[in-house]
């Protein structure tokens, strides 16, 4: 049997990360059997879905890497088979016409919810021996009146429903477009969907939909149900909370490799191992392991996760991603080193790709105005023979590698009898425009000698007004 999973969104906003983790469930399983993924688009809601949904749930199942195999099905696209499967449970008498009007259907939901009862259909039209009329109709699945629906849910176990708690479910509606939980049905059986991974939001809906599978004579999937995400307060994780955009989390600047690490772990664990290379995640990964309690969410967990990432995978990978951010930030990156060496200067410093762009500006272009604070107090007339000094062995200096430029500070240092810091700081604040930077062999190297000759001169522009104002 090949495993096959499936990830069914309804298009009505973007893509979260409830849904990202579920779909990185599903994924990670079917990766690990040597499985198919495919993606299902629930669009039969046609009020609430949108276009611009659909592509915002493709972006971000592709940032994540989470790609299908099959697919993108949409449901609206299936709406034949739908009709050719309701009429077969009509003509089996598994299915029938109520043409109970609205009025009498809140009737009775109101006098069943007023006694306190769980508001259910009836059952009047059920057994009609004479079915046809011009009234307008709904299509309800003959839901057995006796027994019990159990399943072995992978996550929770055992779980059973008695029948007599489900009624007939409405399967089509008077327009004659078929309901939500009829398409999901058809769709796993005719998709060959062996494990269905999802929100345990969904748990009610899987005994109908085994009567229904049932019915059809079609195989019974396994199932798993993940419970909910939560805020750090314990509540449902929801806008409130930050984040909550699989593609807020890219602006946000974080790397698809840390925000699928940090999903894995929220509600699944391996021991207590933290980091899981991709390889690891699928091999690793199992549906038992799977928590039963919800999981709260934890941005310093994800920030973590990010830098190690940022600090880990290839410079060059990384660069890819930062450069976006680049673009955004309007840092125009033609003049300036390789963005993989920024990566490999900065990674160590930096918590997001946002920190990383936003404090890699001065490489590609000139800073507005020096740090005030970094300014006063190192841009002082005190600094302007250190800086003329350095200055000038830069401007001598043939070899611009790092040992070379630690070696020429030093030697500025020995040669006006100060330590490091008398001239590295005014340096520092010179090149940079502020007060922090990483080493300052690097940070010359990477602004280059030109760039780094002007800029001194600048500082000692800006010195020697404030001299002349004193
Ligand atoms: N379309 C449903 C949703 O977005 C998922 C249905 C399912 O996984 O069975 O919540």
């Amino acid at each position: 049997m090949t495993v096959k999973t499936r990830f069914a969104p309804s298009p009505t906003g973007f893509l979260h990360v409830g849904g990202a983790r579920t779909a990185l469930f599903s994924w990670l399983y079917t990766k690990s059997k040597g499985g198919k993924f495919v993606l299902r688009i629930e669009d039969t809601d046609v009020e609430r879905s949108t276009q611009e949904a659909v592509d915002a749930i493709l972006e971000g199942m592709t940032w994540m890497g989470l790609t299908w195999d099959e697919g993108p099905f949409y449901q609206t696209k299936r709406f034949d088979r739908y009709k050719e499967l309701i009429l077969k449970l009509l003509d089996e008498k598994k299915a029938y016409k109520c043409y109970c009007s609205k009025e009498r259907v809140n009737q009775l939901r109101n006098l069943q919810e007023s006694a306190g009862e769980a508001p259910r259909y009836d059952g009047k039209c059920r057994d009609l021996i004479d079915q046809e009329s011009n009234a307008p109709f709904v299509v309800r699945f003959k839901n057995p009146k006796l027994g019990s629906v159990s399943f072995d849910d992978h996550v929770r176990n055992n779980i059973e429903f008695s029948n007599t708690e489900l009624d007939d479910l409405i399967i089509q509606r008077t327009d004659g477009t078929p309901t939500y939980n009829f398409c999901v049905v058809v769709d796993d059986w005719d998709m060959q969907i062996t494990h269905v991974i999802r929100g345990e939001d969904h748990i009610n809906n899987t005994p109908r939909q085994i009567n229904i599978l049932h019915a059809l004579g079609a195989p019974i999937p396994e199932y798993a149900h993940v419970a909910m995400i939560l805020g750090d307060d314990g509540a449902k994780l929801s806008k409130r909370h930050g984040a909550v955009s699989v593609m807020q989390f890219r602006n946000d600047g974080y790397l698809p490799e840390a925000l699928k690490n940090y999903l894995v772990r929220l509600g699944w664990s391996h021991g207590d191992q933290e980091i899981f290379s991709e390889a690891e995640m699928i091999e690793l990964f199992s549906l038992d392991k799977i928590n039963k309690a919800p999981s709260a969410f934890n941005n310093e967990k994800l920030i973590w996760l990010n830098q190690h990432y940022m600090k880990t995978l290839d410079p060059d990978y990384v660069a890819d991603h930062l450069k976006w951010h680049m673009q955004t930030q309007n840092i125009d990156t033609t003049n300036g080193p390789q963005l993989s060496a920024v990566v490999s200067a900065l990674a160590e410093r930096a918590k997001t790709l946002v920190d990383l762009a936003s404090s890699s500006r001065y490489f590609f272009e000139e800073y507005k105005e020096f740090d005030a604070k970094a300014a006063k107090k190192h841009l002082r007339p005190v600094a302007k023979a250190a800086l003329e000094l350095v200055q000038q062995k830069l401007q001598a200096c043939t070899t611009w590698t790092d040992e070379i430029l630690q070696a020429l500070i030093q030697e500025c240092a020995d040669e006006l009898e100060v330590n490091m810091g008398k001239v590295g700081m005014p340096l520092r604040v010179a090149i940079t425009g502020a007060g922090q930077s990483p080493s300052l062999d690097v940070t010359l190297r990477l602004i280059g000698k030109e760039r780094c000759l002007t800029r001194i001169s600048r500082a000692l522009a800006f010195i020697a007004t404030r001299e002349a104002a004193q």
